[in-house]
């Protein structure tokens, strides 16, 4: 058996037409502010990306440079002002933050309706109580890759690797609004391959290179790989994809796969912020 690749780049391309005829059909241009603070390299590729893909699709794009040593105090106040800022309808603030700084108070200090990345207590809250406002991209990203393989997610096992705030945590929780039985493994998990090898879903966001081998992979398998690991090989996945991709019966490659998809969701989030503001 050989699974069937999930194009993560075409699905993405499918939504992000979608984003750009919305824009266009609406009166007014939907706003983005990116916040980057000091210099890592891994989120200046990131916020590039969406800088790029935001301006294509017809956004208002402002990008705010911060030195590494600004006083939290003043991030602070430009959040404010971007909060209070009529043409801004989504906010960014680029993980993670310098050490010395509180990164669940800036964090918690942008607005929820313009937490574009779903990750304000209110945003996360209404996520555990099923009242979806706005989600983190790369859960939804999940959600959409699993669901375009048409298989039903209602009595499935699902298996996630990963208990981020970002990742792991978001798609459990948008699993079990399907109506899967969710299983969260993480560091301290014993016996990993015990957990994996049951699932009919398996989410793999551990940050680890080729973490997830043939042996743990249940035959038919739904694998989502969502790790980006720059290794000497180059770009790798939480995935052993060649392996895996015998025994699974659908796998997303990495790249091509969740890192598309991620972008297209978070431009959808700011179409989703701008209706919430209303303005
Ligand atoms: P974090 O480092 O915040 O979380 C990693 C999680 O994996 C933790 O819960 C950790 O457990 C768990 N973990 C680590 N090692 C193991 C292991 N050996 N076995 C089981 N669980 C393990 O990472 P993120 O959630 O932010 O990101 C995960 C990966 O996804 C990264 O590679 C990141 O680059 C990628 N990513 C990709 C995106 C995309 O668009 N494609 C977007 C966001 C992230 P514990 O909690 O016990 O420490």
């Amino acid at each position: 058996m050989t699974a069937e690749i999930i194009d993560g780049t075409k699905l993405s391309e499918k939504i992000l037409e979608d984003v750009k005829n919305r824009i266009k059909d609406s009166k007014k241009r939907p706003g983005l502010a990116i916040v980057i603070v000091g210099d890592n390299p891994a989120s200046e590729i990131y916020v590039g990306l969406k800088e790029k893909k935001s301006k294509e699709m017809g956004f208002q794009c402002e990008r705010y440079d911060l030195s590494e040593d600004i006083k939290e105090e003043d991030l602070l106040k430009l959040i404010d002002d971007l909060n209070q800022k009529q043409s801004i309808h989504g906010i960014i603030v680029q993980l993670p933050l310098p050490d010395h700084m509180n990164e669940n108070l800036i964090v918690d200090s942008v607005l929820p309706h313009k937490d574009v990345d779903g990750f304000t207590p209110v945003n996360l809250g209404n996520l555990i109580n099923d009242n979806n406002m706005i989600v983190p991209a790369t859960a939804r990203a999940c959600m959409e890759l699993i669901k375009s393989t048409g298989i039903e997610i209602k009595g499935k096992n699902a298996v996630i690797v990963g208990r981020s705030k970002i990742v792991g945590k978001p798609v459990s929780l948008l699993l079990l609004q399907e109506h899967a039985t969710v299983t969260i493994c993480h560091s301290k998990t014993e016996d990993l391959r015990e957990h994996t090898k049951n699932a009919d879903i398996l989410v793999a966001a551990a940050g680890k290179a080729k973490l997830i081998k043939k042996n743990m992979v249940k035959k038919g398998a739904v694998v989502i790989d969502v790790g980006i690991n720059r290794t000497l090989k180059g770009l790798e996945g939480d995935v052993d994809f060649e392996a895996v991709k015998e025994v699974a019966g659908y796998i997303t490659p990495v790249p091509k796969g969740v890192g598309p998809m991620t972008i297209a969701m978070l431009l959808d989030n700011i179409l989703i912020a701008m209706k919430l503001t209303g303005k």
